[in-house]
């Protein structure tokens, strides 16, 4: 999608720090980290949210969270970690490009706020 800012960045049109990328995602650290290690891992097609996936998405979105502990092994982080994916208004969703948020390398709370 022309104007999206995820899109932009998985195109190369942004730079970023990108950690990690294959023909179906991009991986890369966010910009307003949230703990020690905090990346974001997005699909390369422009999905906005988990609302919007069809049914052809489904291996899209099982190889996104198989892809989870490559990352965690890649960004060295040991002793758990979290994944997020905030969806519409309520969960504060800024970006509409579907993502998941991969954080680790500190304690977290629960419940999330
Ligand atoms: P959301 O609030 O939609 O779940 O998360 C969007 C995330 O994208 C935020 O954590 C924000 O810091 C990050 N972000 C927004 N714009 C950019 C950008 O241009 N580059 C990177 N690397 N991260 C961004
Ligand atoms: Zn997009």
């Amino acid at each position: 999608m022309s104007d999206c800012i995820f899109c932009k960045i998985a195109s190369h049109e942004i730079p970023s720090e990108i950690v990690y990328e294959d023909e179906k995602i991009c991986v890369y650290k966010d910009l307003s980290p949230q703990a020690p290690v905090h990346v974001l891992m997005i699909p390369k097609k422009h999905i906005e949210s988990l609302d919007d996936v069809t049914e052809e998405d489904q291996e899209l979105l099982g190889y996104m969270l198989y892809k989870v502990h490559d990352i965690v092994k890649l960004m060295g982080i040991e002793n758990g970690y979290r994944v997020v994916s905030n969806n519409g208004e309520d969960a504060f969703q800024t970006v509409k490009h579907m993502h998941l948020h991969i954080l680790g390398g500190r304690k977290f709370g629960w419940p999330p706020g």
